[in-house]
């Protein structure tokens, strides 16, 4: 027997509990993991509550993070006692996922873990920081560097945003944090932001161009952030689309793009292929020190995850929850 948070929804109803399951119960896959630690992300949040049609057959195992260690494999590239990482791959959506003290898996959607790393630091960064170093790599990309300008992170408090916020400080930028949580300015300004702005000044339609005042964005709430980001970014500059937090619309126009040669480069974490993700978490594992971790993450158990889920639905959580499964 093992134990895991189940999403179910039938007659009864949409719920999630805390239940106990049998191993013959898991899932086909190639490579089985004892699961050390999962983490609670905003996706995870949206199918647990059932707010959002994330999950797309019951019962489910939630939980699109996980890290632990191989306990079975038929995998030529895993063996019993790798230590493995896995974000993503439609895990906790479509697949038993990593809020579980087991979890039956496709060998090709898990990563070692970086050696510098452990379980424990893999999952403080999870889906959210490697999201988060995703984008800043895509600026990098459109030629983004330091001396530049300055980069605008929304959506600051969250997981990807506070990953952003302390890759961004950590590589030498000057970070501009919006936030609807300006009381949180001593957390910010530890993880490295520079300025912090109310979220309030970007969250209203604005006009098609606006003063330009920053070369890059990591954009984690949409809709008319999104649209006002892009119209305050300086010519050539990159905008990292992330996330939906706000809204899931873009009402923009092409002003900023046609007449400032701005770019919007979408970030996937989900479906990123083996190459893109050993490169974004040996870059983490360079870039982040334990610290940092520390200040950003807290740990909960598995019998606290559904109370946490609602705490995290109503935007009352700072950086990223840890699950200790155990
Ligand atoms: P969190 O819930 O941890 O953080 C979201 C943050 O957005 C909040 O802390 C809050 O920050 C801000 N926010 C919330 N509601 C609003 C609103 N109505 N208007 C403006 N800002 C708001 O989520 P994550 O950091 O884990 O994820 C952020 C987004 O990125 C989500 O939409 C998620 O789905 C998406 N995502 C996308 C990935 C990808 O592959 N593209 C991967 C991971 C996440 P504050 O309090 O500071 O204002």
């Amino acid at each position: 027997m093992f134990n895991a948070i189940l999403i179910e929804k039938d007659d009864k109803g949409y719920r999630s509990a805390l239940t106990q399951l049998e191993q013959s119960q898991l899932p086909e896959g190639d490579v089985t993991v004892q699961v050390e630690y999962s983490s609670l992300n905003y996706k995870d949040g949206l199918a647990i509550s059932g707010k959002s049609p994330v999950v797309r057959h019951f019962p489910m195992i939630p939980g699109i993070d996980l890290a632990g260690t191989v306990i079975e494999s038929q995998s030529a590239q895993y063996h019993v006692g790798d230590k493995v990482l896995l974000n993503g791959w439609g895990v906790g959506e479509k697949h038993w996922g990593g809020l579980a003290q087991l979890a039956r898996l496709n060998s090709q959607w898990l990563i070692p873990l970086p050696q510098q790393l452990t379980t424990k630091e893999c999952m403080a960064i999870g889906t959210a920081g490697y999201t988060a170093m995703l984008a800043v790599i895509a600026l990098e990309k459109h030629g983004i560097s330091p001396d530049k300008g300055k980069i605008i992170v929304t959506g600051a408090n969250g997981g990807v945003g506070s990953f952003a916020i302390a890759i961004l400080a950590q590589l030498g930028y000057h970070v501009i944090a919006s936030t609807g949580r300006t009381d949180q300015t001593v957390y910010l300004t530890q993880l490295g932001a520079s300025e912090i702005i109310d979220r309030n000044e970007l969250s209203q339609p604005g006009k098609p161009l606006m003063k330009e005042r920053w070369i890059g964005a990591v954009d984690c709430v949409g809709g008319h952030t999104l649209a006002n980001v892009c119209a305050s970014t300086q010519y050539g500059g990159t905008v990292a689309c992330c996330g939906l937090a706000q809204s899931i619309d873009f009402p923009s126009s092409v002003a900023p793009f046609i007449l400032r040669g701005i770019t919007l480069a979408g970030i996937d974490s989900v479906m990123r292929p083996y190459a893109d993700r050993i490169d974004a978490w040996e870059r983490l594992a360079t870039i982040l020190d334990e610290s940092k971790l520390d200040l950003m993450s807290k740990t909960i158990s598995l019998t606290e995850v559904i109370t946490t889920v609602t705490q995290l639905m109503q935007g009352q959580i700072r950086g990223r929850i840890i699950v200790d499964v155990n």
